[in-house]
This record gives C-alpha cells, sequence and structure tokens, in this order.
C-alpha cells in the first residue's frame, strides 16, 4: 500500500490516494479536482471508491465531478450526509465502527464524533487518517453545528487506544506537519493528553 498526498484549495486541505496493485481509494478529494485525476493517471491508478472523514465543506468540493467522472461512490458517516449534499445517489452510508474490504484493502472506519456528529477516522493498515479530529498538537473545533466537546473528548480516548506506531494523516497541514503518529500526539498534544487524562476539566481547555 501506499500514500500519495496532496495539498489543495487556500484551506491547506489534504487529499490522500491510497492505492495497492494499481487501484485506488481517495480520501476527501477536494478543490482542484484536475490536480487529482493527472495524479491518478500519471501513477496509473484506478480509483474505486471515495472515503470522506466528514461532510464539511472544503473536504468534498468538487468531489461530485470525480464520482461521476469515475462513476465510483463515496462512504461517508450517515449522520454527515445532510451536511455533506452530495446527492445521496453517490454515497454509500456508513454507520458505527465498521470493518470493509475495498478495493482489495481492508478500511477500518472508526466513529469519532466531535467535530461533526459523522465525522469518522479512517485506518487502512497502520495509517489513520484523522480528516479534522485530529492534528499535529492540535484538535478539530468543537463550535460548529453538529460540534460537541463531550463527544470529541470520547473520541480522543478511542483513538488513543490505537497501536502507538499508527501513523496519522490529518485533514489539514495545520501546526508543523500534516503527518504524526498516535505516540507523538499523547506524549505532546495537550488536548489529548487532558482528554485522555482529566477527562472532567477537558470542555474547559477549549
Ligand atoms: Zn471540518
Amino acid at each position: 500500500m501506499k500514500i500519495i498526498t496532496l495539498q489543495l484549495g487556500q484551506m491547506g486541505n489534504c487529499t490522500y490516494i491510497v492505492h495497492k496493485n494499481g487501484q485506488g481509494l481517495i480520501i476527501d478529494p477536494s478543490w482542484q479536482m484536475n490536480d487529482i485525476y493527472k495524479t491518478l493517471e500519471e501513477n496509473k491508478i484506478t480509483p474505486k471508491a471515495v472515503l470522506f472523514t466528514h461532510g464539511h465543506y472544503d473536504h468534498l468540493t468538487g468531489a461530485q465531478d470525480l464520482l461521476e467522472k469515475y462513476q465510483i461512490k463515496g462512504y461517508i458517516g450517515k449522520e454527515d450526509i445532510t451536511l455533506s449534499e452530495l446527492p445521496e445517489e453517490l454515497l454509500i452510508s456508513i454507520k458505527d465502527n465498521c470493518s470493509l474490504e475495498i478495493a482489495g484493502m481492508q478500511v477500518d472506519f472508526i466513529h469519532t464524533p466531535g467535530h461533526t456528529k459523522g465525522s469518522y477516522c479512517i485506518k487502512i493498515d497502520n495509517a489513520l487518517f484523522s480528516g479534522d479530529t485530529l492534528f499535529t498538537g492540535s484538535i478539530g473545533r468543537t463550535d460548529l453545528p453538529g460540534g460537541n466537546a463531550r463527544e470529541m473528548q470520547k473520541s480522543l480516548v478511542l483513538l488513543s487506544k490505537l497501536p502507538l506506531e499508527t501513523e496519522v494523516y490529518c485533514g489539514h497541514s495545520y501546526g508543523p506537519s500534516f503527518k504524526t503518529t498516535i505516540k507523538e500526539e499523547i506524549e505532546n498534544n495537550s488536548f489529548m493528553r487532558i482528554a485522555t487524562r482529566e477527562p472532567d476539566t477537558f470542555s474547559e481547555i477549549l
């Protein structure tokens, strides 16, 4: 399995192409679709599905064109379908934690509400695509519609139980890097530290 990172748009969004044996999964395709199409062609990757970490505009603007061009479906948390404003016939709804085999890869969807109700962190092999739930040294906002501090705290606890060496690929290139590890965040991310060690005071630091 290989991962290609594209940083597109003006908000530091990261689109990831995960591929194996010429088949690809595209995570959060947004903004410049032509750059994504070009990358797929240059690397001879056939896209098999799109995976959305959540339904916010900046993670999916332009994705309808991609879904229609390749006639593939987009997997998205059930609770974020309306938020996404994408046509339902192009989507496959994800509910609760589940593992699916897509394009010859095992994809674990981990429900991590807090930033939005339908936020999912997506784990493929040793890589976790954390969307706007976990960033290097930070976390996603909980004050937007559908956000919830208590749910975010629980989601961070869930992520802290993943193998320490899990590589985390964030939804934006905020902070020092878009890439980190669970170990790094447990040690250095104060939101993660307080969520796991002092859960009752978590909402006070937001
Ligand atoms: Zn977001």
